[in-house]
């Protein structure tokens, strides 16, 4: 399905991938076989590929280009802070002007009392912070045995050893021996794939219920802290149902553990506020960032710690841990012209009142398609859920890969929709349009006619 090469450029540098590059998450003999495709460029909501291809990049490259490619404003700010100090650590008692900055304005626009920030180079990094900052705390209170962290099965929370343990993704589990222990998993709120004859809301509060059961099960005593993201996102773009949050922080509320929001996706203004955590009202002790922090120009994450968590660890002695690019220089003044960006030219309260209810009007067009079982999303996030038969929610065999099958026709087609499984997902740049908007949903439509055509025969 997809066209034939025609730039011999592209073969070559298929060729160095196949014999020189490990490219994260793939089965290198199949890549080897396809060959990558070569992106170049990129500008506003769209990519163009090696053959002169251009596409709707409805993934905002890994949900992290938020304010679109090729903002001047961001390669400036890079190139400038390049020129005046392009780096020095912040270890050992010195800082330099853009972390400094890039933390005050970060706790400005954070949920209440989320006042301070350790940096990091990635989301992945992020969480390997948490957990040991949040054992650091529960030390420094006295109660050392509290160490556990419960996340959830098919959470995403990045890619290191504790990443990928915290994270609940069998698949990464079943390598290298994960999890680690102290980490334990509970089930994920997936109405639509795990439901079964529950209504939303009943099945919203069993969910949540399992956490109270995982804690008594552990003991409070032994409990650290829960992390979750406000929305799955690689996990397929999980909107839990109305009943769920609301329950989980009763919990929380009644047992003395850590909440940990892991914003590494909604925050920065995906949902249409500036976190999940304000959109769900989640007033969590913790959360982590990254991508859209710099709209993915330079790498750059952090661990945003509340006041009530700072008040112990400060008074706790050294916290020994860091990396070499903590609050790096570059990757901070890009990260505060991207917040300065986002500030003036209000661009999440444009998300809020106009573009994302656009977005999802237009979207949840689609479930009158033989293909859709289901569409939901909230903000500038999106599923589509393919299913054999609509009324029962029964899925294709696997063997026919529907997923993988409509992602092939919609590259094809000049729109990137990632598969998870059998859930098409997007996650736009924020500053899409409505006419860029018209043209995603329009390409998703055709996919799915040509997906239907392709497996229904
Ligand atoms: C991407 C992601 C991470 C990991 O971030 P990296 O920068 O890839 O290490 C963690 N949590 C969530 C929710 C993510 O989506």
């Amino acid at each position: 399905m997809s066209k034939p090469v025609t730039n011999p450029q592209t073969l070559q540098w298929q060729a160095m991938s196949r014999e020189h590059h490990l490219a994260p998450f793939s089965d290198y003999q199949q890549l080897a076989e396809a060959g990558p495709r070569i992106i170049t460029r990129g500008n506003g909501v769209y990519l163009w590929d090696s053959e002169g291809h251009k596409i709707l990049d409805g993934m905002a490259g890994l949900w992290c280009v938020a304010l679109g490619y090729g903002r001047e404003e961001l390669v400036q700010a890079a190139s400038k802070q390049m020129r005046e100090l392009a780096f020095y650590n912040t270890f050992f008692q010195t800082a330099h002007p853009p972390a400094l900055e890039l933390a005050k304005a970060i706790s400005e626009v954070a949920p209440k009392g989320m006042n301070h920030v350790f940096f990091t180079g990635s989301g992945s990094e992020g969480n390997d912070t948490m957990l040991r900052l949040v054992r650091h705390y529960w030390a420094c209170k006295g109660q050392p045995n509290k160490k556990v962290i419960i996340s959830r099965i098919n959470g995403y929370h990045g890619s290191t050893v504790a990443g990928a343990s915290l994270g609940g993704m069998k698949f990464m589990h079943e390598q290298g021996d994960l999890p680690i222990p102290g980490i334990e998993h509970i089930p994920q709120p997936y109405w639509f794939g795990e439901g079964g004859d529950m209504s939303p809301e009943a099945f919203g509060v069993w969910a949540a219920d399992q956490l109270e059961k995982k804690i008594l099960e552990l003991g409070v005593d032994n409990v650290a802290a829960f992390i979750a993201e406000p929305i799955q996102g690689a996990g397929g773009v999980i909107i839990p149902p109305d009943s769920y949050w609301p329950r989980i922080k009763e919990i929380l509320a009644k047992y003395d553990i850590l909440f940990v929001a892991d914003e590494v996706i909604c925050g920065f203004g995906r949902t249409g506020e500036w976190f999940g955590s304000d959109y769900y009202d989640l007033a969590p002790d913790l959360m982590t960032i990254a991508k859209g922090l710099t709209s993915g120009y330079v790498p750059m994450g952090g661990l945003i710690v509340s006041d009530k968590v700072f008040d112990v660890i400060n008074a706790g002695g050294d916290f020994n841990h860091g990396f070499t690019y903590s609050g790096h220089p570059v990757a901070a003044a890009v990260g505060l012209e991207n917040l300065r960006i986002l500030r003036e030219e209000k661009i999440i309260q444009q998300v809020k009142e106009e573009t994302a209810p656009y977005l999802q009007k237009r979207l949840r067009e689609l479930a009158d398609h033989p293909l859709v079982g289901e569409v939901r999303g909230v903000g500038m996030l999106g599923a589509i859920e393919l299913v054999q038969n609509k009324a029962t929610r029964e899925r294709f065999s696997g063997d026919v890969g529907v997923g993988m099958v409509c992602r092939g026709h919609c590259f094809a087609n000049g729109l990137i929709m990632r598969a998870v499984g059998d859930t098409m997902i997007i996650a736009p740049p924020l500053v899409i349009s409505k006419t860029e908007i018209d043209e995603l949903v329009d390409k998703a439509r055709q996919c799915l006619d040509l997906t239907a055509a392709q497996v229904l025969g």
